[in-house]
């Protein structure tokens, strides 16, 4: 079975470390670290950070740009744009969209399907996942109508929306245990309960050991790494993000053969690591980054700061070009980030078998277990130390505390 997993709000390295340190030590079936899905919202987001995080496999998804409920067109494209510009997200990759707050109505639909996003993901059930009459469906398409959720929108279900082809990538599960307060033992026997119908949303900010003046919950973080502990020694269980998973559904393949589909496979980029250019991975990039100064958000970026801060309406503001450098160039739709060079205005790499070397491990079903694997380090967060974000293998460097 796939556990989603899947994180919201802004990027920055004190969020990445909160995933990481649920992540980063563990291998799916195929011998790969698992990817997850962000839902990327860009106030107080570090632009350089979501080029890595994407660059290293997982998903980008338009999380609206200023964080608002039931969003305008506006909100939808000019994330897009800013995270297009910014940070070098190739437009076509990011195929989902989750509004904040889970809030939406039947326009904010329409609107979306005028973007032409894959998946949405943004409507949580009424009734608990467990209980009779359930509105627990997923995933689904929008091909007849929306089933859930269908008294508390107006114009939803009933016949609406018609969208063919949107899928609702939905795991806003009510799933809650009715405890009146936090108890992270009857959590997890919930959890281990509920597995076959679960994926894991965290919220980063709050889990995160090295956000400066936050005392995350040792307990929580630790009952989340003993859940996926023991998810991981279940058989045939993939830790995936929501592309990854959409990916299966649209050409589903038997667990025996998962190792075929090309959506879950682990690859190293040819780089060699002393070429100097902005590629989302660190070793790579880190003399090219520019210093964005803004009041509000100061950010990262390799592709150069905008003169004024990207806002709802003007995403892409002008370049700010220091003295004695050029402009960089935006990443063009026929080259992926990995391989644009914003200064050369060159794509290096255009034929598939220069790009990638394979790293993922066949599976059979002759194996003796398909199951998953951690990797070393303790469970308890309070003997481990502190899981600094070094992308690809402790080979990059570290922004300053809290940027
Ligand atoms: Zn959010």
């Amino acid at each position: 079975m796939f556990m989603v997993f899947l994180a919201d709000d802004a990027v920055q390295s004190y969020t990445i470390d909160a995933v990481n340190q649920f992540l980063a030590h563990r291998q799916n079936l195929n011998g790969c670290t698992p990817k997850m899905t962000h839902f990327t919202s860009l106030n107080f987001t570090n632009y350089t950070l979501v080029t890595d995080w994407y660059v290293a496999g997982n998903e980008i998804v338009d999380h609206i740009m200023m964080h608002v409920g039931n969003p305008l067109q506006d909100e939808i494209d000019s994330n897009l744009i800013a995270l297009n510009a910014l940070a070098s997200i190739l437009l076509k990759s990011i195929i989902g969209f989750c509004t904040p707050f889970l809030n939406y109505s039947i326009n904010t639909f329409e609107l979306l399907a005028t973007v032409g996003f894959t998946y949405y993901s943004s409507a949580a059930t009424t009734i608990p996942v467990m209980d009779p009459g359930t509105d627990m469906f997923w995933p689904y398409t929008f091909n007849n109508r929306m089933a859930k959720y269908c008294l508390d929108i107006a114009d939803s279900c009933k016949g609406q929306p018609v969208l063919p082809g949107t899928h609702l990538m939905d795991l806003w599960l009510n799933v809650v245990n009715r405890a009146t307060k936090i108890n992270d033992t009857a959590m997890l026997d919930y959890m281990k309960a509920m597995f076959t119908l679960i994926g894991l949303y965290t919220h980063p900010i709050h889990l995160s050991t090295t956000y400066p003046g936050v005392n995350p919950s040792n307990s929580t973080i630790n009952m989340i790494n003993r859940f996926l502990d023991w998810a991981q020694v279940q058989q045939d269980v993939w830790i995936v993000s929501n592309k990854q998973l959409l990916t299966w559904v649209q050409n589903s393949v038997p667990t025996s053969q998962l190792d075929s589909v090309a959506a879950l496979n682990c690859s190293t980029p040819q780089f060699n690591t002393l070429q100097m250019i902005c590629n989302g991975i660190p070793t790579n990039e880190n003399s090219l980054l520019s210093h964005c100064v803004f009041s509000d958000f100061p950010f990262y970026t390799c592709y150069g700061c905008p003169e004024t801060e990207p806002m709802v309406g003007n995403p892409n503001p002008a370049q700010q070009v220091p003295h004695g450098q050029q402009m960089c160039f935006r990443l063009p739709t026929n080259c992926s980030t990995l391989f644009w060079d914003p200064i050369d205005r060159k794509c290096l790499c255009i034929a598939s078998d220069c790009a990638f070397g394979d790293n993922s491990q066949s599976i059979s079903v002759n194996s003796a277990n398909l199951t998953g694997s951690r990797m070393g380090g303790s469970t308890d967060a309070s003997t481990r130390p502190a899981n600094v974000y070094v992308p690809f293998n402790g080979q990059g460097f570290a922004l300053p505390i809290g940027v």
